[in-house]
């Protein structure tokens, strides 16, 4: 028997190891993570991972996680996302214990850096950026050391005073860790830890502009929260020397430990805030929650659940390879979820109405459907067949097409849960396009099963009597090359058929179930109804994902 790759039993990744180990090792007493973003765009499935990691660790070792605004950028930051991070990490159900702003420590960062200063260890620069650049040398050529870099400590304690001060204009000082410039590593060839911003923050709002980087900033918040175990993505990897230098020189007793794992990278995606802001400002999308995007909010728009966001997260893994992770295993985890309690029932996205001339014009039969095959709780729905129904397009054809398993004329198919049809007639309306179709159903014959009627296929349906007009949009990829993220310019690449909005019909029944938003609409696939829209007389169904049997066209 085939082994099902979802029914894998979870094994203990290297950062659980490692920290299963320090507790053994008694290295820590208690777990301490922080998941640390920075509140300049809404958050996307790579932080998902990493809140699953270190969510997750905390919650398995009965340590603690916290939640960190790294706010040490005004000229990016807006307070409004802060609101959404929260909301985005509550829905997904993820708990921390406190939450800490970097910049309630802007005082303290301060302090560290005049510790640094009267060390000896920092110094103000007045070159200009382009210059640092130039100084700073490449992976062949070392670095050279900077003219302002042998200025005594009181030179420095009075240059960095007006800094903090507002006498040096945006780019023209900062202050820099006095490290080596020969290097082996560019991050520790003298690497900038303050520059001058004139630009209101959101928390401190004009009380400082002067903002530490996020290399200085960052380690030393993990140190006053305690945590133990600073988990972070890879590009990271050498900054840990640096953020390691910086805790032994300003003395902190705490000493966490920074362990790098893999970004999540996703095909057909881009997970990165700045370039899914360019996405936003062009407006190739609706917004940072169009159900396009990869963002938390984003999904939860597309009707994707917690639930199939966790088992995402669980089944990547954590590995220090960079790879990137097929849009199918992302698609299966909603599908499995989804199939387990999401009621059935028929909808028709392209009608072509179909006319059964051999019934009589009063005929009605109610057909009962259980909503779920296996979850008799979710109740059963009635639907009727009645003369006029209506049948997707694309399971009609007027003439034969090799392997095509549906309605042609003059040709039968049965319909779902109900009778066999045989197409005898179409109408076309002006444009010659088919209008109407019409059928004969052959009762009798099915009554007696023995005698069933070889039929063509099986196709979906909804009668007159039954339908509410409805939206479909249909979604699909954003970009249409596998890894656009590795693309120069990743504008060229956007799927412009990544939403299609379709007008069809849903059951009318459906609706009075008030606790069904998430539908699976037979051969079509899973749809979730859109909250904002459902008071306008059309409701509108997002295509969450199709169903993985599809029908080949
Ligand atoms: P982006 O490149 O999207 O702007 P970022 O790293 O700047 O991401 P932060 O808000 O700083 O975004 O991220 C918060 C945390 O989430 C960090 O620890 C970061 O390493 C982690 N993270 C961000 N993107 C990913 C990803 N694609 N996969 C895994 N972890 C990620
Ligand atoms: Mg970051």
């Amino acid at each position: 028997m085939k082994k099902n790759p979802l029914k894998k039993k979870p094994r203990l990744n290297f950062i659980q190891k490692i920290v299963l180990q320090d507790l053994k090792n008694k290295k820590c007493n208690n777990i301490q993570t922080r998941f640390p973003p920075e509140p300049n765009g809404f958050l996307h499935i790579g932080h998902a991972k990493s809140m699953h990691l270190n969510f997750g660790i905390a919650k398995k070792y009965n340590g603690i996680c916290n939640l960190r605004f790294d706010d040490t950028n005004p000229k990016k930051e807006n307070s409004q996302y802060i609101d959404i991070i929260k909301s985005n990490i509550k829905w997904l159900g993820f708990k921390w214990k406190k939450i800490y702003f970097t910049s309630q420590k802007f005082e303290k960062i301060y302090q560290y850096a005049l510790i640094l200063i009267k060390k000896n260890l920092a110094y103000v620069d007045q070159l200009s950026k382009d210059d640092i650049k130039k100084y700073r040398g490449t992976l062949q050529q070392p670095g050279k050391n900077s003219p302002f870099r042998n200025q005594t400590i009181e030179e420095n304690l009075i240059l960095f005073e007006k800094m903090k001060s507002g006498h040096f204009s945006e780019g023209s000082a900062c202050l820099r860790a006095k490290i080596d410039m020969k290097s082996p590593f560019i991050i520790m060839r003298d690497p900038v830890l303050y520059r001058i911003m004139f630009v209101k923050h959101h928390q401190t709002k004009k009380k400082w502009c002067i903002y530490p980087l996020y290399d200085f900033s960052h380690c030393i918040s993990d140190a006053l929260e305690g945590v133990t175990h600073s988990l972070c993505t890879l590009e990271f990897q050498e900054n840990r020397k640096l953020y390691n230098w910086i805790l032994e020189n300003i003395e902190s007793i705490n000493k966490p430990m920074q362990y790098e794992y893999s970004r999540l990278n996703l095909e057909y995606s881009i997970l990165s805030k700045r370039k899914l802001s360019v996405l936003v400002q062009k407006k190739i999308v609706s917004g940072w929650d169009d159900p396009r995007m990869p963002t938390i909010s984003g999904l939860k728009k597309r009707g994707f659940t917690p639930n199939s966001i966790q088992d995402f997260c669980r089944r990547i893994g954590f590995t220090k390879k960079e790879h990137y992770i097929e849009l199918d295993l992302l698609e299966n985890c909603i599908r499995n979820d989804l199939n387990k309690n999401t009621p059935r029932t028929m909808a028709i996205i392209n009608p072509l109405k179909l006319i059964i001339s051999n019934m009589s014009e009063d005929y009605k039969e109610n057909i009962f459907i259980p909503y779920h095959p296996k979850e008799s709780s979710m109740g059963i729905n009635r639907i009727t067949l009645s003369k006029e129904i209506y049948i997707d397009q694309s399971d009609f054809s007027e003439n034969s097409i090799p392997g095509y398993k549906r309605l042609v004329l003059g040709k039968t198919v049965k319909l779902r849960y109900s009778f066999v049809i045989k197409a005898i007639e179409i109408k076309k309306d002006k444009n010659k396009k088919i209008d109407t179709v019409i059928c004969i159903y052959k009762k009798n014959k099915l009554q007696n099963k023995e005698k069933v009627e070889k039929f063509n296929g099986i196709i979906h349906w909804i009668s007159k009597e039954d339908i509410f007009p409805a939206k479909f949009f249909l979604y699909d990829r954003i970009f249409n090359v596998k890894f656009p993220e590795l693309k120069k310019d990743f504008l060229n690449y956007i799927n412009n058929k990544s939403l299609i909005i379709k007008n069809g019909f849903i059951n009318k029944n459906i609706l009075k179930n008030k606790n069904f938003n998430t539908y699976q609409f037979e051969r079509e696939g899973y749809f979730f109804l859109n909250e904002n829209k459902i008071n306008s007389k059309k409701l509108i169904f997002n295509r969450i994902v199709s169903l993985k049997k599809k029908w080949k066209k």
